[in-house]
């Protein structure tokens, strides 16, 4: 069975496989509670994921204390304010993927143009404001810009997806990025029509029982 560092390190991995970063860019991490450790594990920083290992990961406490040795992501802070105040939250994924990129420079939200925007929890996808990447000022940014949802983009930067484990973060990484690349396009030829309070109010309830999607 794997353990923790080897499916933070598989994520990692996925995202570059998948395209959904390039090179040095993003970051993810995983609540941890394994071996008396009570915190998270954090990917490093400024890595190429190719160098990394399962030993590349970095442990670190929810005091911002970290193993000798290791650099986290520069990004901790979010990960460990996300972490820290979201109970239904064990895993985050960070990204640079084009199309969230792409409308996090306009800074856009993105409205109900499709019903799958259900899936980060909510009717609509924040931008949060531009901050420095690595500040505390960021992190206080998407801590707000993820009130009751599962992604936000970050102005000038990317985007935030969580999940309640690593692979339920990929797929709302996935999804969300999927959604920001419909709505680019549909931008191209024209004005998108955005779904009512109502049709959303229908769409949450249908999904209810959804599959992996379940929304409660
Ligand atoms: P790290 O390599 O420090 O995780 O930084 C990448 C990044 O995306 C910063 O926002
Ligand atoms: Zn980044």
């Amino acid at each position: 069975m794997q353990n923790q560092c080897e499916r933070l390190l598989i994520i990692a991995q996925k995202l570059i496989a998948t395209g959904l970063n390039k090179g040095t860019a993003g970051n993810a991490s995983v609540r941890c509670q394994e071996n008396g450790h009570d915190g998270f594990l954090v990917t490093p920083s400024g890595m190429a994921v190719e160098d990394m290992n399962a030993a590349s990961m970095v442990k670190m406490q929810f005091d911002g204390s970290y193993e000798a040795g290791k650099i986290p992501s520069s990004e901790w802070r979010f990960h460990r304010d996300i972490l820290a105040s979201r109970a239904d939250i064990n895993a985050i994924i960070h990204t640079h993927s084009m199309f969230a990129t792409t409308l996090a420079c306009l800074h856009k939200d993105i409205p109900p143009f499709h019903y799958m925007i259900a899936v980060v929890g909510g009717d609509t996808i924040r931008c949060a404001p531009y901050a420095l990447f690595g500040s505390q000022a960021l992190s206080d940014n998407a801590l707000a810009a993820l009130s009751d949802r599962k992604a936000c983009l970050l102005a000038n930067h990317g985007m935030i997806a969580l999940g309640r484990d690593l692979d339920d973060a990929l797929a709302v990484t996935i999804e969300a990025e999927n959604l920001c690349e419909q709505y680019w396009r549909a931008m191209q030829i024209g004005e998108p029509n955005i779904l009512s309070e109502a049709e959303m109010r229908e769409v949450f309830q249908q999904f209810k029982g959804y599959g992996k999607w379940a929304v409660s």
